[in-house]
């Protein structure tokens, strides 16, 4: 039965603006890895709020942290202090192995905070002269939805009917060391990239290639932001993609499972001499580093400080590899991986990516296309072998009956 779901969607329909083009499923409860809808038909989450719930739906630590903080105040606004803001960044700058930490809300508010302090620090330490500063990303990139981010985006959909556009940005392919070299110069503030990128389809660069950022970097004197907002906090198998690949960048963006799946929650993150170019007044955020959210953070923040997450992330990561390559010339035609993050390209002569994973939700699988005839996967980092090996089952069948 669907009555409760065909009346929930066109309800949704009659009011919402369509931005989003969601599968016909409309969740009511979750728990873990495991969503339940309106009409009671269970779903295997393998999208993971685009790994915003890397610790699953309902943790029952974070949701301790976020009660226990509900009852005591959720908003100071930064004119204040909280006492909560103080552990919270401790904690995550010790993660993460920076100096100091400026919260946000968003993703995309990460990335433009991001940008304006590497425009700052190229004015005021590397001596740029003034509003010429520019910043190298990659082809192929998502870094969010703001004007300013969509200048640099390379997808049209994301851009037509959006402009005048930001200009200070210089598009370079992604995972080609020779062309960011060419590019780097001595107006260039920072590298914007995604270690991976995910919304382009869990692209990995080749082995070397955040090294080759890296030396980039420092040679040119040009800040490495790492936007880890979807490739951070355990999902690749390390507490950083950049950890994994033994890179250490000048700033981190950080977000999506920073929040737990419980409150929007971002950071960025830098040494001193980068992000103690900011003085009061000239950036910020109402909610930005509000108690609730410091304490959600602090929470996910002690969980990965256990290591269990990472670990978890490894053998799912195994475990989605070995069942994805076995499919390979069967339906799928290439697979890329990073830990428990993997990007599966669909024969489009057999069938878009939409329409297999509309086959799966048929079949209590959620994952996501993107571009056309890709899918991702994301599993919660608590799924369980068993619950992914099932999955896989899922979409072999799927594959095979289109
Ligand atoms: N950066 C990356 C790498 C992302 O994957 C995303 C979201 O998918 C963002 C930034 C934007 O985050 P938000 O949607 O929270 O603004």
């Amino acid at each position: 039965d669907r009555t409760r779901t065909r009346a929930a969607i066109s309800r949704e329909e009659a009011v919402l603006a369509h931005n989003y083009h969601p599968l016909p499923v409309v969740v009511a409860r979750a728990e873990g890895a495991w969503v339940t809808d309106v009409d009671g038909h269970r779903y295997l989450d393998l999208l993971a709020g685009y790994s915003a719930l890397n610790f699953g739906h309902g943790h029952p630590r974070l949701l301790a942290a976020a009660r226990e903080q509900l009852a005591k105040v959720t908003l100071t606004s930064r004119a204040f202090h909280n006492d909560r803001l103080g552990p919270f960044a401790e904690k995550l700058a010790a993660l993460a192995g920076m100096d100091l930490v400026l919260p946000m809300n968003t993703g995309a508010e990460a990335v433009e905070t991001g940008v304006k302090v590497a425009r700052r620090w190229a004015y005021e330490v590397k001596g740029v002269p003034a509003d010429r500063a520019t910043i190298v990303v990659a082809a192929g990139n998502f870094h969010g939805r703001t004007t300013t981010i969509v200048s640099f985006s390379t997808d049209p959909q994301a851009r037509a009917g959006f402009g005048p556009f930001t200009p200070g940005f210089t598009v370079v392919p992604y995972d080609d060391l020779p062309a960011l070299e060419a590019a780097v110069d001595e107006h260039t503030a920072a590298v914007l990239i995604e270690p991976v990128q995910g919304e382009a389809g869990v692209v990995v660069p080749a082995d070397g290639y955040l090294a080759g950022v890296r030396r980039i970097c420092t040679e040119r004197r040009a800040l490495f932001v790492a936007d880890e907002i979807q490739s951070g906090l355990g999902r690749t198998g390390t507490t950083f993609a950049c950890e994994g690949a033994g890179v250490r960048p000048d700033v981190y963006l950080l977000g999506k499972a920073l929040g737990g799946g419980i409150v929007p929650l971002s950071a960025v993150l830098a040494d001193r001499a980068v992000l103690g170019l900011l003085q009061p007044g000239e950036h910020g955020s109402t909610f930005g580093g509000n108690p609730l959210a410091a304490a959600v953070g602090e929470a996910v923040v002690d969980l990965l400080g256990t290591g269990e997450y990472q670990a978890r992330a490894r053998r799912l990561g195994a475990v989605l590899r070995e069942g994805l390559d076995a499919m390979i010339g069967d339906g799928v035609t290439a697979v890329r991986s990073a830990g428990a993050w993997a990007g599966i390209d669909i024969d489009p002569a057999l069938a878009s990516g939409r329409h297999v994973c509309a086959a799966l939700a048929g079949r209590g699988v959620l994952v996501k296309d993107t571009h056309g005839s890709t899918i991702r996967m994301a599993p919660p980092l608590v799924a369980t072998d068993d619950d992914l090996r099932w999955a896989l089952d899922q979409l072999r069948d799927v594959l095979a009956t289109c």
